[in-house]
């Protein structure tokens, strides 16, 4: 086969392991043997892309079984943006999906060259991240902590140590540092190389010089792939396409967006140092001088992430294979003065080369990875924001565990292609929002920090009124939802600045919103919530309804219920409301990133019958939230659709999203900014204002109300939230997840969502909790906080999370009893310092003094017991 002789030319060629050798390897293999293989006909999947990504996939999904592969290049392997990479394999990200991700390549890429006998050059080096100032060093310590359990060894050091393990570095100016001893680097392109002979030789047929066309798409199914050189039916098609990936989704009948965007990145090559640096001197990333610096042949390689990004354009036709693109001495110079800072030895060295190489990036600077909402059996993995080397083991594995299983086995909600819409999409979009994203990828993220490009994009009938009212803006899917309101009197500069890990300056404001909604009366703009109407003729509708969810929905017409649409392993892939409009039409509100995947799980799970219709309404209304603690008795039975004003049609049910009594108006959009001038001017006299979401999330958190991509997730399930009472496992009604309930029902629950409330934590001096920070019981780790927000009434920190019980020998899981929880001594790690926690199963009951009928606690109390 044409692939084994590639690779044995590359094997003679590999005097040391390098992108180099790769490169003079690539241009020696002949192509026009290629070209005289016949493709096949048919296959059970084509992977397109023969980069890390295409082929890790490869890799994976033949290491699992499957064996009628195909992959697919349109140049010869590696040759895309995997063969400039940078090389460096370093497991600090910020979120932990990514670093088990990373941590999973790293062990796969240290065992490569033993398996396949290809040389990958992988070298443990370990990595230092540089902290120049405080703020940095608190943001190390976060990463520090939540490496640390999940067993990446890691630690934080003084700048002494800095220098004792790199000589070369100027570390004048540094506050600390944080090492990570197990980092590596290795050759991407021989990586990737060697997970495709690996998967040859596991039966993937590999076909270089053969580019995909587009994807032939029947009834909303793959059923095969247009190539240069014929067609293959497939029932999968993988699109691992880098930088292409876009183009290539678009060019289908049914187009599949993949929101990405290039730009070029660089780095320099010098020659060797006087004495060369060692193989194993660590990699350094220096995030406030925006460089990474890597031994390089006894030399330095140094690139980074500048603060004006070139975002280059790949429209229409592929490019062969990615040229090395111009040098750009320039637009590096701000690259090169913060190398020079940090390593004045390098001044006298000669530079050998400026590299340039495209790399995508993605709208929030996460990798896309899944099956498209739109067209199934079309999955995707690309988009990978220079971090492609890292993640390419992990990731492929987890879309390979995708695709047999239907689940991997990872909660990967975080990187799922269905978080974006065709929204996401444009081409001005994406180009704007990657010119940001790029220099985020080395700026200091602080807690609550918001995208300030691609903003406006959706917005409420009320947006304008509210912004003249003080409202500040954060954006979820593109739609602009108010945080907070600045009164008159407020220093807007300085708010805006407000940048900490500390007690932050709207924590006044929104103490007066969370006031206003205890003690008077105030209003939420939530028109971004997902919204859907199922409807049928007879009744079909219940009946899906019935089967899809986990809550018994034939309640009377006017009621709403709180239910979870579960997996067959029992977790949340939605959690929402339903109310029934009528006998044989129901209203479905869910939390505003659900609006693809909902729908295409929806779609995906209900039968072909033109007498069922499926429609999403979210554009059709605004909804508004009311918190109503006096001038209107919440006991009293709404009508479901009332006037208001001279606007008709307006449903009102009975139920919050911040546990405090009120309701929700939704109105139809015409009618929103009349509706809600009414309401001002009503509710003047009960002292009526506006309030934005961060009061919502310290009256939701305080009460213990898990959300949906928060705290909850498609690995979580209802028995494990203390929601068995939301579930109709009693009733004999078979609903998808019953099975599974049932089985852990029995078997008992290995996690539980708890509620912790820290005890010895100074709200104005301590660092504060935001998410993720882990949890330990008797000092033992069992877990790590999904939300955490201050609660004005309890005048303490309030953090959710999932308690694990972790067999103290083999650190298996073991069951979590009530028992196991209350006997517990809890503290939350923050940055490093522990700070103790008072475990609650139950929310605290003086917060639900206020007497309610049964059917609004069964409305508002979105957490129940
Ligand atoms: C300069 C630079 C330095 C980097 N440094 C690092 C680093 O140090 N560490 C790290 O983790 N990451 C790094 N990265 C990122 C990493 O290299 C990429 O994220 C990764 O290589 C992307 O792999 P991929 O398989 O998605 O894309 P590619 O390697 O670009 O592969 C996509 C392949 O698809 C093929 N293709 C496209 N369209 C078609 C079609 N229609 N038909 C057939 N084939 C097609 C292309 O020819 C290409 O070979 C760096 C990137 C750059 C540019």
């Amino acid at each position: 086969v044409m692939f084994y002789r590639l690779l044995s030319i590359v094997g003679r060629q590999r005097a040391s392991p390098g992108w180099q050798n790769w490169s003079s390897a690539r241009n020696s293999a002949s192509a026009a043997e290629a070209h005289s293989m016949a493709l096949p006909t048919q296959a059970q999947v084509v992977i397109c892309g023969g980069g890390i990504m295409g082929t890790s996939v490869a890799y994976h999904l033949s290491k699992m079984g499957w064996k009628d592969i195909v992959l697919l290049e349109q140049g010869r392997l590696a040759a895309g943006s995997t063969r400039l990479c940078a090389g460096i394999l370093s497991t600090a990200r910020h979120l932990t999906i990514e670093q088990k991700m990373a941590d999973y390549s790293n062990k796969l890429y240290h065992q490569l060259e033993q398996e396949t006998g290809i040389q990958t050059g992988y070298t443990r080096t370990g990595s230092i991240f540089l902290a120049q100032t405080q703020d940095r060093l608190i943001s190390l310590k976060r990463i520090n902590a939540r490496l640390n359990v999940i067993g990446i060894p890691s630690e934080i050091i003084s700048p002494k140590k800095v220098a004792e393990l790199h000589h070369l570095l100027n570390v004048h100016d540094l506050v600390g540092a944080m090492h990570v001893p197990e980092d590596a680097v290795v050759s991407s392109a021989d990586v990737a190389l060697a997970l495709a002979s690996a998967a040859s030789q596991n039966g993937v047929q590999i076909y270089d010089r053969t580019s995909v066309l587009h994807v032939m798409v029947k009834k909303g199914q793959v059923t095969g792939v247009e190539t240069d050189k014929g067609q293959i039916e497939c029932q999968y098609f993988v699109n691992c396409a880098g930088q292409w990936a876009y183009e290539l989704g678009l060019s289908n009948e049914e187009p599949v967006s993949i929101p990405l965007h290039a730009c070029e990145h660089f780095y320099l090559l010098t020659r060797p140092l006087e004495t060369p640096l060692q193989s194993s001197t660590p990699t350094i990333v220096d995030a406030d001088g925006r460089i990474y610096i890597r031994n390089w042949q006894g030399g330095i390689l140094s690139g980074g992430f500048e603060k004006n990004p070139k975002p280059i354009f790949t429209e229409g036709k592929n490019q062969l294979e990615i040229q090395n693109l111009q040098e750009d001495w320039d637009h590096f110079e701000p690259l090169l003065s913060s190398l020079l800072r940090r390593m004045p030895e390098l001044e006298t060295l000669e530079i050998m080369k400026l590299v340039n190489c495209p790399e995508t990036f993605t709208p929030d600077m996460r990798c896309i990875m899944g099956e498209s909402p739109a067209v199934q059996g079309y999955f995707v993995l690309a988009g990978m924001n220079s971090a492609g080397l890292s993640f390419g083991g992990g990731a492929g594995k987890y879309l390979a565990e995708w695709m047999v299983h239907g689940y991997p086995s990872e909660n990967v909600w975080e990187l799922d292609l269905k978080r974006f819409g065709a929204l996401q999409s444009s081409r001005t979009f994406l180009r704007h929002r990657v010119m940001e994203v790029m220099p985020l990828m080395y700026d200091l993220k602080v807690p609550r920090w918001d995208f300030q490009t691609g903003r406006q994009l959706r917005t409420s009938p009320l947006y304008d009124r509210l912004d003249a009212q003080g409202a500040r803006w954060m954006e979820k899917h593109g739609f602009e939802r108010p945080k907070y309101f600045v009164p008159p009197d407020k220093d807007l500069l300085a708010l805006e600045q407000s940048k900490t890990f500390y007690k932050p300056d709207w924590f006044d404001i929104v103490e007066s919103e969370v006031k206003c909604c205890k003690e008077a009366v105030c209003v939420i703009d939530m028109s971004s919530f997902t919204k859907f109407e199922i409807t049928s003729t007879g009744d079909q509708a219940l009946e899906v309804l019935q089967y899809l969810f986990s809550n018994d929905l034939d309640v009377p017409v006017g009621h709403i219920v709180h239910t979870g649409m579960l997996n067959e392993g029992g977790g949340y892939e939605n959690d929402c409301s339903i109310a029934r409009l009528n006998k044989r039409s129901f209203f479905m509100i869910s939390p505003t990133d659900q609006q693809v995947h909902c729908w295409a799980w929806l779609k995906k799970h209900m039968p072909e019958d033109s007498n069922l219709l499926l429609e999403d309404v979210t554009w059709k209304y605004t909804g508004t939230g009311a918190s109503v603690s006096r001038g209107c008795s919440t006991n009293e039975r709404f009508p479901q659709e009332m006037s208001v004003g001279y606007a008709n049609g307006i449903r009102v049910m009975s139920m919050t999203h911040t546990g405090e009594p009120g309701f929700m108006l939704y109105i139809p959009i015409e009618y929103a900014l009349h509706v809600y001038n009414e309401v001002m001017s009503v509710g003047q006299k009960y002292g009526i204002r506006n309030a934005g979401y961060y009061a919502l999330r310290s009256l939701r958190i305080e009460k213990f109300f898990a959300f949906w991509g928060q705290d909850i997730n498609n690995l979580t399930t209802p028995l494990e939230c203390g929601r068995e009472s939301r579930v109709k496992l009693e009733k004999g009604m078979d609903f998808i997840g019953r099975d599974a309930l049932l089985l852990q029902k029995q078997n008992g629950v290995y996690k539980r969502l708890t509620m912790f409330i820290l005890d010895d934590h100074d709200t104005d001096l301590d660092l504060w909790p935001w998410w993720g920070e882990p949890i330990y019981r008797n000092g033992q780790y069992v877990g790590k906080t999904t939300s955490s927000a201050y609660s004005y009434s309890l005048e303490r920190h309030v953090c959710l999370g999932f308690v694990h019980n972790f067999s103290e020998d083999t650190r298996e899981e073991q069951v979590v009893t009530a028992d196991f929880i209350n006997r517990g001594e809890y503290e939350i790690d923050i940055a490093g310092y522990r700070f103790q926690a008072k475990a609650k199963l139950y929310p605290v009951a003086s917060l639900f003094t206020q007497k309610r009928r049964k059917d609004d606690m069964e409305l508002s109390d979105l957490h129940g017991k």
